[in-house]
């Protein structure tokens, strides 16, 4: 059995991590694993730099082809995609957020685990708020949080 269908929770040896060249790009990092018939990040991406070899599997990102564009996670029903990019100090993590209140940028907010504990400090870089799509929020975390911080708590 895998780890996250003991635990619920997706671990680090489960996704495919990107080079540190590749992260200092900034690069989409889907943390979908299960067999599912899904594919809107597919059709998303405007370099095809995702593939599937079929409706069932899961996708697999290019990180040479990826731009960080993120306009797959803003499509993905199912919030497993991710944008990070290493900066010298500091990480970026682009990820999608449905709750309300938004934050504001320029907001400091708890930055949350996968397993939703909290795990640090983050600072709202941007928020992309689109009619019909997930509205993704960029937040700037310490560079150790960048493959841990996978979500926020906005603390109003
Ligand atoms: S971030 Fe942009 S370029 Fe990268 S996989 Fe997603 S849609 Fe494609
Ligand atoms: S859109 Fe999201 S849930 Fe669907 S296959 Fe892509 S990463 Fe997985």
């Amino acid at each position: 059995m895998k780890e996250y269908e003991k635990t619920g929770v997706i671990a680090l040896n489960e996704i495919r991590i990107p080079s540190e060249e590749q992260l200092k790009r900034g690069v989409a990092i889907t943390e979908c694993v299960q067999e599912i018939p899904c594919n809107p990040c597919v059709d998303a991406c405007p370099v095809d730099a995702i593939s599937m070899e079929n409706i069932n599997s899961p996708p697999f990102v290019d990180y040479d082809k990826c731009t960080g564009c993120a306009q797959c996670a803003a499509v993905c029903p199912g919030l497993a995609i991710f944008v990070v990019k290493l900066e010298e100090e500091k990480a970026l993590v682009t990820l999608p957020y449905e709750f309300l209140p938004l934050p504001e940028k320029g907001e400091e907010v708890k930055a949350l685990d996968r397993e939703g504990k909290e795990a640090g400090k983050a600072i709202v870089k941007r928020v992309i708020k689109k009619r019909d799509r997930t509205c993704l929020v960029t937040v700037e975390v310490d560079r150790e949080l960048a493959m841990v911080a996978r979500n926020i708590r906005v603390v109003k």
